[in-house]
């Protein structure tokens, strides 16, 4: 069986920063990616709207992909593209490509950044026909940015996050009238602002607060989504609908690994320092939580990289879960370990399913030690500062909400 010295899996934002980092640091790097060309999700995002925050230039999603592969190629980072990750045993992975079938290879140091995925039509339990003018916003900007199609001319967008104004972009640019953004919750999923003001330039009406959803058509083919609204039922005309967001961690294939995981994420536990509780295993990017910007992923490639290459010759520490029962509304927190042999920048990050208000208790040993007033929307991250305190092995720590 080869062995190599790092592996990185995945190549988008998160996984080429963090390739590039190791290769800068002395590493010989090789990074794995499924599909046949590197890139990750900004690939397919023919809009604006990267690279200015970490590149310090503006760029549209495929000109940001194709400088950051790049930059990993200048580096030395070895590119393994056609090459899926099927399961992963300790330290030894099996991969699956066309030229080699399926093999295995053991590495000494593995970063996942496999990213993470919306959740498609027939999980999210809207009642209708099936057809294949259901997209998630990925599949339509694989349709328009890759392959220059457009699949249907008039669609209505279903969920409010930043990425469901990304897919009113991206029909406009490909000449779909985007009649109507549909949201379940009672709220929206972006600044009221953003959305009032999308509304206004583009003509595409926002509800939020939308019930009892349904695809309607014949045969596969779409006439309009039913809705109630406010108490009255309506119905919007299209031939498309685009699912977009709910992103969930593109995990299972480490789920079914045995590694140990935390359903609070969906993924596997991390430490401030991105490592997992198995020695060697790292991970970074929307693999540890769902969707951020890419910038986001692309900074936390690189500090994971510093974290892998400063940890090699220090023996795993016992990380302390941060625990949190009372936290019925939390969507991820990040990170949900603390090694307590790493610097502590700050205690974690969380982020809320619905409207959070109250006051956050950080109970070190069951006493309290910080106390945080907690105002968020769905669409916020919540930082929480380090509480100024050492922490050891053995302690524990908890956030307890109110
Ligand atoms: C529609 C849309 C619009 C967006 N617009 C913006 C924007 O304007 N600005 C912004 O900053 N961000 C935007 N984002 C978010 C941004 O693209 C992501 O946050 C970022 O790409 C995440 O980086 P990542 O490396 O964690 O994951 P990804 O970019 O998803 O990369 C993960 C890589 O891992 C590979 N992979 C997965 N499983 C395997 C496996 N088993 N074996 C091998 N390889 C595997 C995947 O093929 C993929 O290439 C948008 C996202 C979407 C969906």
């Amino acid at each position: 069986m080869k062995r190599i010295p790092v592996a990185v899996v995945g190549a988008g934002p998160a996984g080429l920063a963090a390739s590039t980092e190791l290769a800068r640091l002395g590493h010989e790097v090789h990074c794995y990616e499924r599909e046949s060309v590197a890139g990750g999700m900004p690939r397919h995002c023919g809009h604006q709207g990267f690279g200015l925050l970490d590149l310090h230039r503006p760029l549209d999603g495929p000109a940001y992909a194709a400088e950051l592969v790049r930059r990993a190629r200048q580096a030395g980072v070895t590119l393994h593209t056609d090459h899926t990750l099927l399961s992963l045993d300790g330290k030894r992975m099996r991969f699956c490509s066309p030229e080699q079938g399926a093999f295995e290879i053991e590495a000494d140091r593995i970063l996942l950044a496999l990213g993470a995925r919306e959740t498609p039509r027939p999980a999210r339990l809207i009642d209708g026909i099936r057809s294949p003018a259901i997209l998630t916003t990925g599949a339509l900007q694989r349709f328009v940015t890759l392959q220059g199609r457009r699949p249907f001319r008039r669609a209505v967008v279903i969920g409010s996050d930043i990425v469901g104004f990304s897919a009113i972009m991206t029909c406009r640019h490909a000449g779909i009238e985007a009649a109507a953004l549909l949201e379940e919750a009672p709220f929206l999923r972006v600044p009221s602002l953003l959305a009032r003001g999308e509304e206004m330039l583009l003509g595409t009406h926002v509800y939020a607060g939308c019930d009892a959803l349904s695809i309607e058509g014949e045969r596969g083919r779409i006439e309009g989504v039913c809705f109630h609204w406010q108490g009255e039922e309506r119905f919007i005309e299209c031939d498309g609908v685009v699912f977009s967001g709910e992103f969930t961690p593109e995990s299972a294939l480490l789920r079914q690994s045995r590694l140990s995981w935390d359903p609070r994420n969906d993924s596997l536990p991390v430490t401030q320092g991105f490592g997992t509780p198995h020695p060697g295993i790292y991970t970074a990017g929307n693999l540890l939580r769902g969707a951020l910007a890419a910038y986001k992923c692309h900074a936390e490639g690189i500090a994971a990289a510093r974290s892998l290459h400063t940890g090699i010759n220090r023996p795993p520490a016992e990380a302390i879960p941060i625990a949190t029962p009372t936290l019925e509304n939390l969507d991820w927190i990040s990170p949900s370990l603390v090694d307590p042999t790493l610097p502590h920048p700050y205690l974690t990050r969380l982020r809320f399913r619905r409207p959070t208000r109250g006051t956050l208790l950080t109970l070190l040993n069951g006493r309290e030690v910080m106390r945080s007033r907690i105002n968020a929307r769905p669409w916020q991250t919540v930082t929480l500062p380090w509480f100024g305190q050492e922490v050891k092995e053995g302690d524990r720590l908890e956030l307890r909400f109110f």
